[in-house]
């Protein structure tokens, strides 16, 4: 008998540049972004806005969108914790920032 389950699949691994962190990064149409943020986008149709996308791996050059998740940064520190991974901090939001992610939904609108 077939098991009804899916079988779990195995990391992507992002072969483009890596930012100083070790995530996937990439650009698009001049707007830089995480290749693990862009992979949830595309893939689920869902504009991440201020949450976070994280991994279910823990593989930060891993774009499946199955291992891919949304989550506070509260929910990364905590994860963080939980995996024994080192917590970096945050600078306070940037207004500009916020711009550029309206530009972006704009993009991925049409
Ligand atoms: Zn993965």
């Amino acid at each position: 008998m077939e098991p009804t389950y899916p079988p779990l699949t195995d990391c992507i691994l992002w072969e483009g540049a890596l930012n100083s962190k070790g995530y996937g990064h990439l650009r698009v149409d001049g707007f830089d972004w995480l290749a693990h943020r862009y992979a949830y986008y595309k893939h689920y149709k869902k504009y991440p806005g201020k949450l976070m996308v994280l991994h279910s791996c823990d593989n930060r050059r891993c774009i499946n969108p199955e291992h891919l998740f949304l989550g506070t940064n509260t929910d990364n520190m905590r994860d963080a914790i939980a995996k024994g991974r080192p917590i970096g901090r945050r600078g306070p939001g940037n207004p500009e920032k916020k711009h550029r992610w309206n530009h972006i939904k704009e993009l991925f609108r049409r």
